[in-house]
């Protein structure tokens, strides 16, 4: 009799799918098989038997298409926990797990064995038919289109009989990597800092001021198309800077990845200070443990993390033979970092990052897969690196927002590197200079270890925090500040001693909204409800959100008036009173506007490295991570950017974002100081960053969230419902409160799961959706788990039509 599996596939259903194994054994749970579903094929994993009953209609695996599990038992025993706490299809799961070539149907592969000759006698007609369109083509056929211009229905008993016969091998097909190409950059060629020189070279030529400036902020290099498109520019302004000498058109090879040249360095030779021994023997004691037990490795910034992940790792890679992960937020992936484990490690880590293409990363995948690699370095997904005898997981920046998937599966990869590492006995480092409060309370409750830092490692003092009360600046020069006068004088005083200065300013574009003056009208994305941001340079509004953009309105849409008013600043804003206050320093802004090219922010980076910049703005980008000794001023533009975001997390990402844009500076032995402009000097998270004082705030901020109760003391679920039509979302989230007020009267424990809502999202509408939400709350994670299981799996809207449904558990933010 054949045997049954079960079959999870990537498909939003919460359930598996039964099908026959006709011919070998039961391929191992993690196998993947290709499946018939409805009318087409799919990549499924198998996870485990079917019950061995008689089912009729049940149809067959087509083929078995890894030799060896491509999920390792650990991780799937991860996905089936994250499928179960994340409320996901477990197929959901386990795509996400591995490199998507590897869940793609169209990869198989067929290729004749060369004793595949003529006049084989023992051939079926159909087989026949097969052999011979496969022997027309040179080099392997994909099955799909094959299948598809033989026309005979499924290939694959033949597939299976001739694989068998040793006619035919099966295999799936690496993503080929994009032919090098080229592309047209322009590039400064001569450097117009002075501007007497600006004046002298460009003199009445708008338009080329304009470019040169446009490329001056996208670090001196841009690509013609996109400078063009961009800026709204001609042709022929490219060229006059061209034959002035100032810019020269090159070509380059779209995909110079920096860190495949990475020269192998010499580890500097750095000896650990008192506290970094005293944590680095913590965390390699705690390896001798059957249970190590999860460590939160709090260090000011610039406290030298970095060394105590470097030498734990060399204990776990190098003297006990065992693997090793390391998360940093997708933007930490700079240079800096990546050499610096370089330097260590060599040929021994894989670095995942979000440029690599399918190939590259299918490629790393199968390295890290057969031992050849042994550390991974990426962001979040490299959580899931097919490392076997795994070691230790460190997670670097553990705060930072970009561990959080925002779609499914809504993991927190913080969270699953902490379960990961529990479950194959590895010991887990989750290391920041502002710890989540989350993982502050797992402390206090004796869930982790906290080590501490308390110095930087380059001796000094942290730099001096004051913050420049915008309130009274407005008032003293009478009207909107961009830059206060006492900031002015600190970047005049750096420009002037060859120093760098950071401004920061976490908003993009030229003004955050347009509004009529006669009837106070703002100018809303037609899709979204939030407003359009002026971008200058480009000439457009635009959504931040789903990227629609239009001209910019000269008559406002409702009134008609002519009377608009563009408020609100952005750093492309900041960026122009910049550079007309300084006009002979050397600018570079790093935002998503001058970060589309793919490597565009190494770039800008290694500008700044070689002292080649003077002032480097941006947003929350140039925050984290980033070392460089010469930075003796940072700016904070505004502080209070997002500090009135309808978020339970408003403050704390505020706390972060100015402690981590503070640690940038003060990291030589020139010193550094740090002016903080706001409107709220004496709100407590710009209090806590102005006083280095971690504790003040999280002990403050975890008051603030007793009543009502936010996590960390509760855990919480987002449901949210949304739709095209605006009282089809309102209906399903009404319904979905009536089902789950229903289930917790029936089930025991979870009466104490809290509803809060339904109501509109504080965002209402997003990429034509009308959206609505409610929260579940609860002491504990149980009972809010098995509701939400339930829940989704059981709940549907009534009114049918186009309404989906959304649980998002430990959500990043309420919006
Ligand atoms: P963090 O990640 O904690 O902000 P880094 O790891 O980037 O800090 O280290 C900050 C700087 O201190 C780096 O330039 C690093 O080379 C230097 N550093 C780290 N440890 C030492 C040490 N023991 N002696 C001297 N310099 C050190
Ligand atoms: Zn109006
Ligand atoms: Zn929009």
């Amino acid at each position: 009799m054949a045997h049954l599996v079960e079959v999870a596939l990537p498909l939003p259903l919460f359930r598996r799918f039964t099908y026959e194994v006709r011919d070998g054994a039961i391929p191992p749970p993690g196998t993947r098989v290709l499946v018939p579903f409805h009318r087409s094929e799919r990549v499924g994993w198998v996870v485990g038997p079917a019950p061995n009953e008689e089912v009729p209609g049940l149809r067959p695996v087509l083929s078995v298409l890894d030799e060896r599990p491509s999920v390792p038992h650990d991780l799937l025993d991860l996905a089936r926990w994250m499928a179960g706490y994340y409320v996901a299809p477990e197929g959901i799961v386990l795509r996400a797990v591995l490199p998507s070539a590897l869940s793609d149907p169209a990869r198989e592969t067929l290729t004749l064995e060369a004793e595949a000759g003529d006049g084989h006698a023992s051939l079926t007609p159909r087989e026949t038919r097969l052999v011979e369109a496969l022997r027309s083509r040179s080099g392997p056929a994909r099955v799909r289109p094959l299948r598809r211009s033989l026309d005979m229905g499924s290939l694959w008993p033949e597939i299976r009989s001739l694989q068998g016969k040793g006619l035919l091998r099966h295999e799936t097909l690496r993503p080929e990597d994009p032919p090098v190409k080229t592309r047209r950059v322009v590039r400064v060629r001569r450097w117009l800092t002075d501007l007497g020189e600006r004046d002298a070279s460009l003199g009445r030529a708008h338009r080329q001021r304009e470019c040169y400036e446009l490329l001056e902020s996208s670090g001196g290099e841009r690509e013609l198309a996109e400078l063009l498109e961009v800026g709204g520019f001609s042709r022929s302004v490219v060229k006059g800077l061209e034959e002035k000498g100032v810019v020269e058109l090159v070509d380059r090879e779209e995909y110079r990845d920096p860190f495949r040249d990475l020269e192998p360095e010499e580890p500097p030779r750095l000896r650990p200070n008192p506290h970094q021994e005293a944590a680095i023997q913590a965390l390699i004691g705690e390896l001798d443990g059957a249970k190590p037990r999860p460590h939160l490795l709090h260090g000011i910034t610039g406290s030298g993390k970095t060394l105590v992940y470097l030498e734990l790792l060399r204990e776990v890679v190098e003297r006990r033979g065992r693997t090793a992960i390391v998360l940093v937020p997708e933007i930490s992936l700079t240079p800096q970092t990546v050499r610096r484990f370089h330097a260590w490690f060599g040929d021994r880590i894989a670095v995942l990052h979000s440029a690599l293409s399918q190939g590259e990363r299918y490629d790393a995948w199968r390295q890290l897969r057969n031992g050849e690699k042994e550390i991974a370095v990426g962001a979040r997904s490299a959580i899931f690196a097919p490392l076997e005898r795994l070691g230790a997981i460190v997670v670097d920046e553990e705060h930072d927002g970009s561990y959080k998937q925002s779609e499914a599966p809504r993991y927190q990869a913080r969270d699953v590197a902490v379960m990961r590492a529990a479950s194959v006995g590895a010991l887990c480092v989750l290391g920041s200079a502002t710890p989540s409060l989350e993982s502050w309370e797992n402390v206090r409750r004796g869930k982790f270890v906290r080590l501490s830092l308390p110095n930087r490692a380059t001796g000094g003092p942290l730099p001096p925090v004051e913050a420049v009360d915008l309130r009274r600046v407005r008032k003293e020069v009478g009207g909107e500040v961009i830059l206060s006068p006492v900031l002015v004088r600190e970047v005049r005083d750096r420009l002037e001693r060859r120093e760098q200065s950071i401004l920061l300013l976490n908003r993009r574009g030229f003004s955050s909204f347009v509004q009529c003056r006669d009837c106070g009208e703002v100018v809303e994305c037609p899709h979204c409800s939030v407003s359009l941001t002026h971008h200058k340079l480009r000439r457009r509004i635009l959504c931040h959100h789903c990227r629609y953009e239009e001209g910019v309105p000269s008559r406002c849409p409702r009134c008609g008036s002519g009377e608009l008013s563009f408020r609100g600043m952005g750093t492309e804003r900041v960026e122009n009173a910049v550079a007309e206050t300084f006009p002979s320093a050397r600018i570079a802004r790093m935002d998503v506007d001058t970060t589309s090219g793919k490597w565009a922010h190494h770039e800008i980076l290694g500008r700044v490295e070689r002292g080649e910049v003077d002032i480097l703005m941006g947003t929350q980008m140039i925050a984290k991570g980033l070392d460089f000794p010469k930075v003796t001023l940072v700016g904070v533009v505004d502080a209070d950017v997002g500090l009135h975001l309808p978020d339970f997390r408003s403050s704390e990402r505020t706390f972060q974002l100015l402690a981590q844009v503070s640690g940038r500076t003060g990291r030589g032995p020139l010193g550094g100081r740090v002016l903080v402009q706001t409107s709220l000097p004496e709100h407590y998270a710009v209090q806590a960053a102005m006083g280095h004082d971690y504790e003040a705030f999280a002990g403050r901020e975890l008051d603030e969230r007793t009543v009502p109760p936010y996590p960390p003391h509760v855990r919480l679920a987002n449901v949210i419902t949304s739709s095209p039509d605006q009282s089809l979302a309102a209906d399903a989230a009404r319904e979905a409160v009536e089902w789950i007020r229903k289930a917790r009267a029936r089930g025991g424990d979870q009466e104490e799961v809290e509803v809060v809502g339904p109501a509109p999202a504080p965002i209402e509408r997003l990429h034509r959706r009308w959206r609505w939400h409610f929260f579940l709350r609860a002491r504990t994670p149980g009972p809010l788990g098995a509701l939400c299981r339930s829940f989704a799996a059981g709940f549907t809207p009534r009114g049918g039509g186009d309404v989906r449904v959304i649980v998002d558990r430990d959500p990043g933010a309420l919006l």
